[in-house]
């Protein structure tokens, strides 16, 4: 493990350099050799390291913290997910991680986020294992040159070996991720789950463009066409962002997090974070095709006795997933940056089968569906649970926003207006009824929708109102059958499709409950119709 051109990075500002032997901007291959070295992972037969992150194979999200301090103060929209923490207590334990490092080998990577220059910002990202550096590497942008010796505008420090004291430390468990805007710094420890690193820095910029740049920052993946109209996916996780901006016909810009400046929209990362569970490569080529040489797959099994992964093993974690650089996708757009989008597609998994599968919004449904985040959970893949959970989630990432979710909101509004987007929902989760009675949206058919939706296959067909949500849905649709486009005619009692649509409406009317103060009369009318409580 040498460092390249042997240069020291100036960690003096850290306080980390005493005794640690330091690996800076290590190469791909130098990571993976580092990680195997290191017993921390080991080769698949299309040569991606495989690793596991431990005791964390998701996010935490009870666990994200923001510094409580002269920025954050009057600007944060406090609560249960932007969780305050004493500047005190995060200078304690940030002075308790770096002497935990100090006797350690460390991974220092300089990289920087967005793709559009005037919003670049450089992070230097210090990881106690070799692996969440290749993630790094893979996932932010890779500078062409880089600066060793300066300072960079953030740092974020990574340590899954260390674990908090809760008692003393103000941490709600052993595990933290801690924001400090005033520090510019990010402390992670006690999880070795790489996506707490790219989901950090993402709630670091949908603090700093919104609010400093008036720039949009979104939760959404997004691809172009051939005649450079891009189109944008929002969704919570889970709902097809990665999957569907994958697409043979389009040109990738990215899977997951996006700002729209005045006339344009970028990346923020340099590479893809895809969900590995079910993958084969007749249904999903790109991202199957990506997870070559180097390619970093996480909590993934083997078929026994060989190094083929078994995507359909799920026992470590239903949440296996592989990071690959936006360059193992052929059709990526680097730099990552297109027009503004003529195209919006709300991605939700309605576990209830309710929705229809595409739908067209109007300006003011857009903005009721955008402000509710609409998705829901499968109670677990836990046996026996067979019951849905509805959650809003606003702007479609409630947990990575820290100012208020109308902010963004408002944003969007003008700028879809000012662009004249088209808006359509998309419901990939659950048709023929509810999950356990129906199945889920063929993702082939989930395909051809958004197919016609962007080739203007949906623009000279009949329409007709959903009877309790009041969206449009297209009659037909080339390459899907029309029986699928009606979410009532594919349920066997159409009696009982209208009680779920009411009580799924009735749940909508709830969640805006706490919006309506910052809404307007014509978003919030834009809601499903006010039913009787059933
Ligand atoms: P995250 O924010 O966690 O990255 P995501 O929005 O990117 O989530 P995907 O990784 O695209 O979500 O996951 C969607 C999953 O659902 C994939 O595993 C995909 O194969 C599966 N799927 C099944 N049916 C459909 C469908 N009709 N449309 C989209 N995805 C589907
Ligand atoms: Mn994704």
């Amino acid at each position: 493990m040498n460092n390249m051109n042997n240069r020291v990075p100036n960690l003096g500002y850290l306080n980390l350099a005493n005794g640690t032997a330091i690996f800076y901007q290590l190469t791909p291959a130098q990571l993976v050799e580092a990680a195997i070295k290191r017993n921390e992972g080991v080769l698949s037969d299309t040569g991606a390291l495989a690793i596991d992150t431990g005791e964390f194979t998701g996010r935490s999200p009870k666990d994200r913290f923001i510094v409580d301090d002269e920025i954050t103060h009057d600007v944060v929209w406090w609560g249960d997910i932007n969780i305050k923490f004493a500047a005190n207590k995060f200078d304690a334990l940030y002075n308790k991680v770096t002497s935990y490092l100090a006797n350690k080998e460390i991974f220092v990577r300089d990289s920087c986020a967005c793709a559009n220059e005037k919003y670049h910002i450089d992070i230097r990202v210090v990881t106690e294992t070799a692996y969440q550096n290749l993630f790094v590497h893979h996932l932010f942008i890779r500078p062409e040159v880089v600066n060793p010796e300066g300072q960079p505008e953030w740092t974020i420090i990574a340590a899954p070996g260390f674990k908090a004291n809760p008692a003393t430390d103000g941490t709600r468990q052993e595990n933290f991720v801690i924001i400090s805007f005033s520090k510019r710094t990010i402390l992670i420890g006690g999880t070795g789950y790489t996506g707490e690193i790219k989901k950090a820095i993402f709630s670091v910029l949908n603090f700093i463009l919104p609010h400093d740049k008036q720039v949009l920052s979104m939760h959404c993946s997004a691809n172009t066409g051939n005649r450079g109209d891009t189109a944008i996916f929002f969704g919570l996780s889970g709902t097809g962002k990665t999957t569907l901006s994958a697409d043979p016909e389009r040109n990738l810009i990215g899977d997951d997090e996006h700002g729209w400046s005045d006339y344009s929209i970028f990346n923020f990362e340099g590479g893809c974070y895809a969900k590995c569970c079910g993958l084969t490569a007749e249904k999903e080529p790109q991202i199957f095709n990506a997870i070559k040489y180097g390619a970093l797959l996480e909590n993934v099994n083997f078929v026994p006795g060989t190094r083929r992964v078994n995507f359909n093993n799920i026992d470590k974690t239903e949440n296996t997933r592989v990071a690959y650089p936006l360059s193992n996708v052929s059709n990526a757009v680097i730099p990552s940056i297109a027009a503004s989008p003529k195209n919006i597609f709300f991605l939700t998994a309605d576990a209830f089968g309710i929705l229809p599968p595409i739908s067209k919004l109007t300006p003011e449904q857009a903005m009721y569906h955008f402000i509710s985040g609409y998705t829901a959970k499968i109670a677990g893949t836990e046996a026996g649970i067979t019951e849905p959970k509805a959650t809003f989630s606003a702007c479609f990432g409630e947990a990575f926003l820290p100012l208020h979710p109308v902010a963004y909101a408002k944003l969007l509004g003008k700028k879809i207006k000012e662009h004249q987007v088209n808006v359509w929902l998309i419901n990939t989760g659950w048709t023929g009824g509810a999950y356990g009675t129906g199945q889920r949206m063929k993702l082939s058919y989930t395909r051809a929708m958004i197919t016609a939706a962007l080739n203007g296959g949906l623009d000279n067909v009949s329409y007709h109102q959903h009877p309790v949500f009041n969206m449009m849905i297209p009659v037909s649709c080339p390459n899907v059958p029309d029986e699928v486009l009606n979410p009532k005619n594919t349920w066997a009692n159409a009696e009982n499709y209208e009680c779920s649509a009411n009580k799924l409406a009735n749940a909508f009317v709830k969640n805006f409950e706490k919006y309506a103060a910052y809404s307007t009369v014509e978003i919030i009318n834009a809601g499903p119709n006010t039913v009787v409580a059933v």
